[in-house]
């Protein structure tokens, strides 16, 4: 069976680790690179992420979440999570200047995309995989204004791509650990349990 770790540095840990527990799968918290020892896959919350990348920083841990990626791991961002996968980031606050990310998805995300008046919503989503809606909650959400080639759209929300996939990276602007239905993560278990195929 898979282990999949949660980065713990800040926001919604505690709750992804929650929903996959309740599907028997065992779950590290990450601070340290080292904690990647052994791990399947990795799930980056959300929370806020300019201070997510600050301690990224802090623990150093760019290089080796970078590193467990190219040897194989699978990654899932959900919102802030998905802003530190992302190649680039618009919207951060100017004195921040330009925001660090991981760069292993290859697509352009905008921070707060869906206004602030608006911090909150839920919406029944449609997304590619699962046979029916998924209650999607958006906090403070990002959106994937562009989509490299080879990142498949797992779904929209109007206009707006707000789940998006590439080899072993996925992506949600919005809050799969906040509802009830796992099915999202059983999805990321499934591929974490399946064999890496190196040609
Ligand atoms: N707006 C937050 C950010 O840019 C993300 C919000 C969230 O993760 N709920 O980091």
């Amino acid at each position: 069976a898979p282990r999949i770790g949660v980065l713990a540095l800040q926001g919604a840990f505690r709750e992804h680790r929650q929903r996959l527990e309740s599907l028997g799968v065992a779950v590290t918290e990450v601070r340290l690179g080292s904690d990647l020892h052994g791990l399947s896959g990795l799930i980056l919350p959300g929370g806020e992420s300019t201070t997510m990348a600050r301690l990224m920083t802090e623990y150093a841990l760019w290089e080796p979440v970078r590193a467990f990626h190219a040897a194989g791991g699978h990654l899932w961002g959900t919102c802030a999570g998905a802003i530190l996968l992302s190649r680039e980031v618009q919207g951060a606050p100017p004195q921040f200047g330009r925001q660090d990310s991981l760069n292993l998805l290859d697509v352009t995300v905008q921070r707060n995309a869906f206004g602030r008046q608006i911090d909150s919503f839920t919406t029944d989503l449609p997304v590619r995989g699962l046979n029916n809606g998924f209650a999607a909650v958006f906090i403070r959400a990002p959106a994937f204004t562009r989509v490299g080639e080879g990142v498949e759209v797992l779904a929209s929300y109007g206009e707006q791509a707000v789940m998006v996939r590439s080899g072993r990276v996925t992506a949600t602007a919005f809050h799969p650990e906040l509802t009830p239905d796992v099915r999202l993560h059983a999805m990321f278990a499934g591929q974490c349990a399946a064999p890496v195929v190196t040609v």
